[in-house]
């Protein structure tokens, strides 16, 4: 029996390539298109051993050649850039590329009569929490460009299902997390701005310390708390989203987060008990724009996607970041 086609957008990077992974284990074909701007090509060669065509999902060209060539079902859409702060200095990259980029794979899609998308949106489209945990009914204002773009998609989305019988899942992330237990895929972003691998790199040696940004907020030990999700529940999410699609499920929206939360105190803690390696931390002034409390409510997708979180605990997701941490920069300690 062939399998199942299914396009996934920004495959060779963090969330989608272990999406890939789940997808090949669950019996589909991935077929990854990913510019390989943050995407890592040896991670597909070596890992996911599955078919990249590199190029950019702006390109219309390429776009009608892949799906003319390849019989897809689904787009499981991941390509976006994802740095908060480049997208407040930097706007029009972010515009271009999620929103703009996102358009034209839409309309590549519809023209070749692909019907059905899961789309990576982000908790960053609700902007400061009115309200907690978050519901997906939450009023949506994101306050940076990064939010923003997300959320025009989210809209686009939405008319794209009511003028031609675009069918989306939307997943709102938390704080994606953690590293497949295989210790073959991981987090490796460059520049890396999120607090998980900062700790562990700076457990390695490769950083000083590690900057607590503010002590000061109204939480129990005064630094922020987030809901921090493990990758690998992320990946289930998504094939859950596309058998609900495939299944002839309508469009929706839906968080995916643990509903619990950790403070960034926590977190250090934590990777103390996992690493056995106390790190040092410098206190310094609050990162703008950082909400004190985002956790979600993810009871719709474990209602209507049957979905949830197989590792909520924080050491398991610190574990299995570290595992990955330690065999990806060779060292042992
Ligand atoms: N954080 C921190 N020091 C760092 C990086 C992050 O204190 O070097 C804090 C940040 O303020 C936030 C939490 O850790 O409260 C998680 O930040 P991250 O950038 O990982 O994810 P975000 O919540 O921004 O999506």
């Amino acid at each position: 029996m062939t399998k199942t086609n299914i396009l996934v957008t920004g495959g060779a990077g963090y969330i989608g390539s272990h999406t890939v992974l789940a997808l090949k284990q669950a019996g589909y074909n991935p077929v990854i298109l990913d510019n390989l701007v943050y995407g890592h090509r040896d991670i597909v060669e070596r890992v996911l051993k599955v078919e990249l065509v590199e190029g950019d999902i702006s390109d219309r060209a390429l776009l009608d050649r892949l799906f003319a060539t390849h019989d897809m079902a689904a787009i499981v859409h991941f390509a976006a850039y994802a740095y908060v702060g480049e997208s407040v200095t930097d706007p029009a990259k972010y515009y271009r590329n999620n929103v703009v980029g996102t358009l034209t794979l839409l309309e590549a899609a519809i023209a070749a009569n692909i019907k059905k998308i899961v789309f990576s949106s982000t908790c960053a489209t609700y902007g400061m929490p009115e309200t907690l945990p978050l519901t997906e009914d939450h009023p949506q204002n994101p306050i940076n460009p990064y939010g923003s773009s997300k959320l025009m998609v989210e809209r686009i989305l939405n008319d794209f299902d009511t003028a031609y019988g675009l069918k989306s899942v939307i997943f709102r992330y938390f704080n994606a997390a953690g590293a497949d237990k295989s210790g073959t895929l991981g987090e490796d972003h460059n520049p890396e701005t999120h607090l998980i691998p900062l700790v562990l790199q700076t457990c390695l040696g490769q950083r000083d310390y590690i900057s607590i940004f503010g002590t000061d907020y109204p939480t129990p030990d005064g630094t922020c708390i987030r809901d921090y999700i493990h990758v690998n529940d992320l990946a289930t999410a998504h094939i859950l989203g596309l058998e609900y699609l495939m299944g002839g499920g309508n469009s929706d929206a839906f968080n995916l987060g643990c509903g619990g939360g950790f403070s960034v105190q926590e977190v250090i803690e934590t990777s103390l008990k996992v690493t056995g390696i106390p790190v040092k931390t410098v206190v310094t002034e609050r990162r703008p724009g950082d909400p004190p409390v985002l956790v979600g409510s993810s009871e719709k997708a474990k209602q209507i996607l049957g979905w949830s979180p197989q590792y909520p605990q924080l050491e398991d997701i610190i574990a299995h970041a570290w595992q990955w941490h330690q065999q990806r920069h060779g060292k042992s300690v």
